[in-house]
C-alpha cells in the first residue's frame, strides 16, 4: 500500500505490472465486439472482450490499469507495430465473474493526413487510418490479439472504497475506467458501495455517449449513483450552448459543493487533454480547490479565470485526492 499524506488521502492498493512483457505477450481470444454508442454517429466505438484465460494475466489485472496491445504486421518503416495501451473497462473480477474476460473501449481514428512539419508533403490530405483500434474494432470473436501488460499504478480505486465518496469525469473513450469503476463499486459480490458516486461524462453529442444505457440503469437502480452528462455541440432546450464537463460540474456547483468540500472525496478525470484546466478553475473560482489542488504561491492572488493558459500545468497540480489520466 503507498503511504497517504493526509488522513483523507487514498490509499491505493498493490498492483501488478507487466507480467506479459512486450517481448512475451500472452494470446488472448475476443468474445464479443459490439458498438457501445447510444445512437447513430460518425464514430465508431466498441466494447471489446477478450478472454485470456490461463495467461499470466488473468486474475492478476484492475481497474484503472491498461492492458497493451500489438497490432500485427509491421509499420512503414519495416518494424513491428509497438505496443498501444487501453483502458481496462471492467472490475477486476472481469467480464465473467473469474477475471478471466478482460474488455476496453477501442474508437476508430479515422483521420485527414495533415502536415505536422515543414518538411511533410503540404498538400497531401488522404485519409489516415490508426493501426491499432482499428485493428481492434475489426475483430470478431474468436479471432486472436497479443496483449501485455498490466500497466498503471496510480489511477485506481482506493483500497477501501466505503471510506470515499467519488466524482469521475470522462470525455469519449475515457469512460473506459469509469465503466470498471462503477460496475466494481456498484456489482460488489458482497454488495453494493454504498459511497456517493457521480459520473459526469462528456460527448460532442447525444448519440455519441458511451454505456449510456448501463449507466442510466445504475442511477435508477441505485440512489447513491447519479449520471450527468455534458454535450458540447447541441443547443439546451433553453437555447444556451453545449457544455464541457467542468461546465456541468459549476452549472450544479450547489449540488457538488458538500460533496466536494467533504474530506471523503476523490476526483477522477479521464479523457481529453487539457479537460483538467476547465475544472481546476471551477474549483478554484468557488473556494474548493484547497482539498484537490497544490497551486503556486506566485498565484496565489490571481483569479483563476484569468489563469494563463499555457502555465496552468506547471503551477496548478492535482494532490493525491484528484487523479488525472487525461492524453
Ligand atoms: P470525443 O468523443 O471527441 O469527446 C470529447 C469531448 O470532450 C467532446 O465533447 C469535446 O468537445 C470535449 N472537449 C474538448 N475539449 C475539452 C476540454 N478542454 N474540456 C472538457 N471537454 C472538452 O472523445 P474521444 O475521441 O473518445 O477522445 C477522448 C480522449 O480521451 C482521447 O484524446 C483519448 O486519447 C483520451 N483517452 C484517454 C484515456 C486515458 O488516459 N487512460 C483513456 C481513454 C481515452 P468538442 O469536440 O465539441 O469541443
Amino acid at each position: 500500500m503507498s503511504n497517504p499524506t493526509t488522513t483523507s488521502d487514498p490509499i491505493l492498493p498493490e498492483v501488478k505490472m507487466n507480467l506479459a512483457p512486450p517481448s512475451a505477450p500472452i494470446t488472448g481470444r475476443v468474445v464479443s465486439n459490439d458498438m457501445c454508442l447510444k445512437g447513430k454517429s460518425n464514430s465508431y466505438v466498441r466494447h471489446t472482450e477478450i478472454d485470456i484465460t490461463g495467461t499470466a494475466i488473468a486474475g492478476n489485472f484492475i481497474v484503472g490499469q491498461s492492458f497493451g496491445v500489438i497490432a500485427p504486421g509491421v509499420d512503414e518503416k519495416g518494424k513491428p507495430h509497438k505496443v498501444r495501451l487501453y483502458s481496462i473497462a471492467c472490475p477486476k473480477w472481469g467480464e465473467d465473474g473469474q477475471g478471466n474476460v478482460i474488455s476496453t473501449t477501442p474508437k476508430r481514428v479515422l483521420e485527414e493526413y495533415k502536415p505536422q512539419k515543414k518538411t511533410d508533403d503540404q498538400i497531401r490530405h488522404t485519409l489516415f487510418i490508426g493501426v491499432c483500434s482499428n485493428f481492434l474494432c475489426d475483430l470478431n470473436p474468436g479471432d486472436e490479439v497479443q496483449i501485455t501488460g498490466p500497466a498503471g499504478r496510480r489511477f485506481l480505486l482506493p483500497a477501501n472504497t466505503a471510506d470515499h465518496d467519488y466524482i469521475f469525469l470522462a470525455t469519449g473513450t475515457g469512460i473506459a475506467p469509469f465503466r470498471g469503476m462503477v460496475k466494481e463499486l456498484l456489482e460488489n459480490p458482497e454488495g453494493p458501495c454504498k459511497s456517493q458516486i457521480h459520473l459526469v461524462m462528456g460527448a460532442p453529442y447525444d448519440t455519441d455517449l458511451l454505456y449510456d444505457e448501463l449507466f442510466a440503469d445504475f442511477a435508477t437502480k441505485h440512489d447513491n449513483f447519479h449520471y450527468h452528462t455534458a454535450i458540447s455541440r447541441e443547443i439546451r432546450p433553453d437555447g444556451s450552448r453545449g457544455i464541457y464537463t467542468h461546465h456541468c460540474i459549476d452549472e450544479k456547483i450547489e449540488t457538488f459543493r458538500p460533496l466536494l468540500e467533504n474530506e471523503r472525496t476523490l476526483i477522477y478525470i479521464c479523457g481529453i487533454q487539457g479537460m483538467q484546466t476547465g475544472l481546476y478553475q471551477v474549483l478554484a473560482t468557488n473556494g474548493l480547490s484547497d482539498a484537490y489542488l497544490t497551486i503556486a504561491d506566485d498565484w496565489a492572488d490571481l483569479n483563476p479565470k484569468d489563469w494563463p493558459w499555457a502555465e496552468i500545468k506547471r503551477n496548478v497540480r492535482p494532490t493525491p485526492r484528484c487523479m488525472v489520466e487525461v492524453y
